[in-house]
């Protein structure tokens, strides 16, 4: 891996506007790309039909913008993309790694109950049948190690180990043939040459289950790096009562976008006590391995203070 250039990318979800932790993630990455020499891209991840909207997809383009943050590449809408990730799943199911799973709506929800009265993950009957009926509605599971562990090597939260049997085989195409998420993400990253996922750390655990599928289709795993989550300056989640959200806020309220960079790079990452500094010093100084793994806190005093300064 050491010897591809380093590709990273942010994978937005356009079903709202956009967040300021999106923001923070693309700033990470488009200033590890550039510390490195290499390329910052955009997803949008719109596979999700019914939650995703032309105005989200708007909100994602004009705040990158805003920020200064701009893609190496045209962006990459996944939805456009269903034909590859079929094709991944066709290939799982043809090296024995996907099963289709023939279990009703009332099945799994019993199947469910057991699972969580045994502390078990949920497993289908039909893991082992290699059944094709072509008259009954089916999904597709990737079939999973049930024993032994994965081990994420993660460069903001170290080794992170999972029990395998903890995970469920989890759903790649859906009853309408549709694909999920998990393996969207995964045909798209590796076929955009994508050598680091940064993301945020709410996605540390299907980081466990993507290695698995990585694996099962021969292929490289990226190197991952969990972010921190941001917290209203309470230490609670972030929310409307912080004050703003969405980068077009800050924006609205007055603050100034290269501002903006410099207190969002400090938000999980520092540079010693420097408060103050350039995008040419942020890029020359930033490494993702020297973010910390505690939730970091929005502070307004620091922001004003860095604002005032531009
Ligand atoms: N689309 C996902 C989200 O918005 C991000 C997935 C990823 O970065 O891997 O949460």
């Amino acid at each position: 891996m050491s010897d591809r250039p380093v590709v990273t990318r942010i994978a937005p979800s356009p079903t709202g506007y956009m967040h300021i932790g999106t923001a923070r993630t693309a700033l990470f990455n488009w200033l590890y790309a550039k510390r490195m020499g290499g390329k910052f891209l955009l997803r949008i991840e719109d596979t999700d039909r019914e939650r995703s909207t032309l105005p989200a997809v708007q909100a994602i383009f004009d705040g990158m913008e805003w920020l200064g943050l701009i893609p190496d590449e045209e962006p990459v809408f996944q939805a456009a993309r269903a034909d590859r990730h079929v094709l991944a799943a066709q290939a799982l199911l043809a090296k024995g790694r996907a099963y289709r799973d023939y279990m009703t709506a009332e099945e799994l929800t019993a199947e469910r109950e057991i699972a969580r009265a045994e502390g078990r993950a949920v497993r289908s009957p039909w893991r082992d049948q290699d059944a094709n009926f072509n008259d009954r509605p089916f999904v597709v599971r990737f079939k999973g190690p049930h024993e032994g562990e994965t081990v994420i090597h993660d460069l903001v939260k170290g080794d992170v180990t999972f029990k395998n049997k903890d995970l469920d085989d989890l759903i790649i195409l859906r009853t309408d043939g549709t694909p999920t998420y998990n393996l969207a993400v995964i045909v798209d990253d590796h076929e955009m040459g994508i050598t680091h996922v940064i993301r945020g750390d709410d996605h540390l655990n299907n980081a466990a289950r993507q290695t698995l599928i990585y694996e099962a289709l021969g292929w490289d795993v990226p190197v991952w790096a969990h972010l921190p989550m941001i917290h209203g300056p309470d230490g609670a989640k972030l929310s409307k009562r912080h004050g703003a959200q969405a980068v077009s806020e800050f924006d609205d309220m007055g603050y100034l976008p290269e501002a903006m960079r410099n207190y969002l790079a400090r938000l999980g990452w520092g540079h010693g006590d420097d408060e103050i500094f350039s995008d040419q010093q942020a890029q020359a100084w930033f490494d993702v391995t020297d973010v910390v793994s505690a939730p970091a806190r929005l502070d307004w005093a620091k922001l004003n203070h860095i604002n005032n300064h531009y």
